[in-house]
């Protein structure tokens, strides 16, 4: 269904069906943050449920930008449930991990990757085929092209 990042097949793949399972359907933000919440939790070294680890997602609450959330959440189990994750809003993309107040990790969504995403899904209304088609694109493009990671 979707083509991989090389290398990092096994454990996206798996976490995307689950976010998509729960999310409801598949597209290029869940995706965002399923990979954003595997990229926080590696560089932490924090296990997939610390107890600790605690996330703030800066992003706006409409979909399709606050669809990253919930890939963020499968990706962690940090969910606003539990209250290990909270929400603000902000016009880009953002997730802040932290475990203990002490060690901190940013990652971010690189601004033209956004632009280029935002400007797509506010210019039209997207068919499925193309959501499937920007979701692949979303889970195999380079992370260093696709993210910016800060404090690690
Ligand atoms: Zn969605």
């Amino acid at each position: 269904m979707v083509a991989f990042e090389k290398g990092k097949k096994g454990e996206l793949e798996t976490l995307l069906r689950k976010a998509v399972e729960f999310h409801g359907h598949l597209g290029p933000f869940v995706v965002i943050g399923a990979r954003m919440g595997l990229i926080g939790v590696r560089e932490m070294g924090a296990k997939r449920n610390d107890e600790e680890l605690r996330i703030t997602v800066c992003s706006k609450y409409s979909v399709p930008f606050s669809c990253v959330i919930d890939g963020i959440q499968v990706a962690t189990r940090c969910t606003m449930g539990n209250k290990k994750l909270r929400l603000k809003n902000s016009s880009g993309i953002t997730a802040r991990f932290e475990v203990r107040n002490e060690k901190q990790v940013t990652v971010k969504v690189h601004p033209a990757i956004f632009e280029r995403l935002k400007n797509k899904f506010l210019s039209e209304n997207v068919p499925t085929s193309e959501m499937h088609e920007l979701a692949q694109i979303a889970a195999s493009m380079p992370e260093d092209e696709m993210f910016i990671i800060e404090g690690k």
